[in-house]
């Protein structure tokens, strides 16, 4: 017999997936291609959006990489941002301790783009080498509103539920399609929250949701209803 609430549930499932859940989500990428039913956040650097208008939603921000060359200039750029239509989020930025030895400047730099992504009340898309601890007690002294999303996530899960616990978002890129041991980790990370990405590969998306959904024994519109979901809840 069906119910009436079943009924309910049955309609407000369908509207639900014929309104937004077709879309996926890239929440991290370097590429302007525009695709059909993915949202992507393009990750663009400060120093580059001064003089150019995105039609695409982006994130912007200083990576660490940037941090031996940048000017105080650019710092000041950041420092007076001001909310720019399609701009979703705040970084790449982060921690980086194996291409920047420089830990105190980076922490210094990451916090002005932590204290930037709290006044516009936007995420913040994070960059981290070997540094979960650091960014962990920064997330312990800020105590932030804004969403903290760790993107390129390739660690185990025990350091994944560090993260997930503390309401911060983890993406996990291209690597999955042949990291076995991501593959493994992956089956014991918290869903709700969990981001998919393309990065800096040529990867598609879809290819990376497909990849994901068969390792999470999900359908395709299943995984796309939460990762909208994630996405509805960490960009609200
Ligand atoms: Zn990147």
């Amino acid at each position: 017999m069906l119910l009436l609430k079943d009924i309910f549930f049955n309609f407000n499932l369908e509207t639900e997936l014929s309104k937004h859940a077709m879309k996926y989500i890239n929440i991290h990428t370097h590429s302007f291609k525009k695709e059909e039913n993915v949202i992507s956040i393009t990750n663009i650097k400060i120093s580059d959006i001064i003089n150019t208008q995105y039609k695409n939603t982006f994130s912007i921000g200083i990576h660490p990489w940037e941090i031996n060359t940048i000017t105080e200039d650019v710092i000041e750029t950041l420092k007076s941002l001001k909310k720019i239509e399609n701009l979703l989020a705040i970084g790449e930025c982060g921690i980086d301790k194996i291409k920047n030895q420089d830990i105190e400047i980076q922490k210094k730099i990451f916090s002005i783009h932590i204290n930037k992504s709290e006044e516009l009340g936007i995420p913040l898309i994070i960059h981290n080498v070997k540094a979960s601890n650091e960014i962990i007690e920064l997330h312990k002294i800020h105590k932030p509103q804004s969403k903290w999303i760790i993107h390129g996530f390739n660690k185990n899960s025990i350091l994944a539920k560090e993260f997930t616990k503390r309401g911060i978002y983890i993406s996990i890129g291209g690597n999955i399609l042949n990291n076995r041991k991501l593959q493994e980790n992956l089956k014991d990370i918290d869903l709700e929250y969990l981001f998919l990405e393309n990065d800096d590969s040529d990867i598609s998306i879809i290819e990376i949701y497909s990849c994901v959904a068969k390792i999470l024994d999900l359908s395709m519109d299943n995984l796309k209803l939460i990762i909208f979901d994630n996405y509805r809840r960490c960009f609200k």
